[in-house]
């Protein structure tokens, strides 16, 4: 059946809108790896759809799916902020300098989602911090929004890898029961996964951003849309604009949302 959102989204010609498949009520890791295929949008009389367009598949994730992170999916701000400091689920609690819990407005309605913590971040104990956060700062005001207003920033990852090495699929399996946690908390309307570890994560699909920019998904009922990660725009400029351009579809799609439905919280 398709929802008052999907057709203020189709309208707008923001669709199609891809779903996971298969996911229930609670966290991505707890949905089963071999249902997490995306599944193509469903035909809306009169609307264009991406007909002939395969849906994006996606691979095998080897996610955390025992008591630990059915204890994480339970938890409330407080524990869930305790569990992270204290972590020592994967080997770089090792090498961290500080756990990277997350920052920002705990009943936000955007939530940005990046990879993993990098040097200044480990340093200081919060993301997107320096260059790149100096950069997501500016752009967020471009759109009239504020880090600690209305907006909460998190990793995928909480501690840094060394080096600024890519996360293994390891350490994302074990760190993302905390992402889905604060997923679930926040209960915010739009996310921005800013990368593609964080696209790749949430949206369980190995599909190149370049692919992902432009559309909408959904994570557990949420509206999802992808864009460049900021440290990546620091070393590609031309791409700034196309992450504006993102941050303008994902701003005009949550106004969108929020006049034509009620409001969820
Ligand atoms: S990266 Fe995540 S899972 Fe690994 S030690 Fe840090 S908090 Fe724990």
């Amino acid at each position: 059946m398709t929802s008052r959102r999907d057709l203020i989204i189709e309208e707008m010609e923001l669709g199609p809108v891809w779903r996971l498949r298969g996911t229930t009520g609670g966290a991505v890791a707890e949905s089963g790896a071999a249902e997490a295929s995306l599944e193509p949008p469903q035909s809306i009389p009169g609307v264009k759809n991406r007909e002939g367009e395969p849906p994006l598949v996606a691979p095998d994730t080897a996610m955390d799916t025992g008591d630990r992170a059915t204890q994480i999916a339970r938890m409330a701000w407080p524990e869930l902020k305790h569990a992270v400091a204290s972590c020592d689920a994967c080997a770089l609690c090792k090498t961290r300098k500080n756990t990277v819990f997350g920052v920002g407005d705990e009943r936000a309605d955007w939530l940005l989602v990046g990879e993993a913590p990098g040097a200044e971040e480990d340093a200081r104990g919060e993301p997107f911090v320096g260059q790149a956060g100096r950069l997501l700062d500016n752009m967020l005001a471009a759109i009239g929004l504020q880090r600690r207003a209305g907006v909460y920033i998190a990793n995928v990852l909480k501690c840094r890898p060394p080096g600024n090495r890519n996360p293994e699929p390891e350490e994302v399996s074990r760190c993302s029961p905390h992402l889905i946690r604060q997923i679930e908390l926040i209960r915010p309307k739009l996310i921005v996964a800013m990368g593609r570890f964080a696209a790749q994560t949430l949206l369980h699909s190995d599909a190149s951003i370049a692919s992902m920019r432009g559309r909408m998904f959904e994570y557990q009922g949420v509206p999802l849309v992808v864009t460049y990660h900021p440290a990546y725009l620091l070393r590609n400029m031309p791409d700034k604009a196309k992450a504006w351009e993102d941050l303008v579809f994902a701003r005009r799609a949550l106004r969108s949302l929020i006049s034509g439905a009620a409001p969820a919280h």
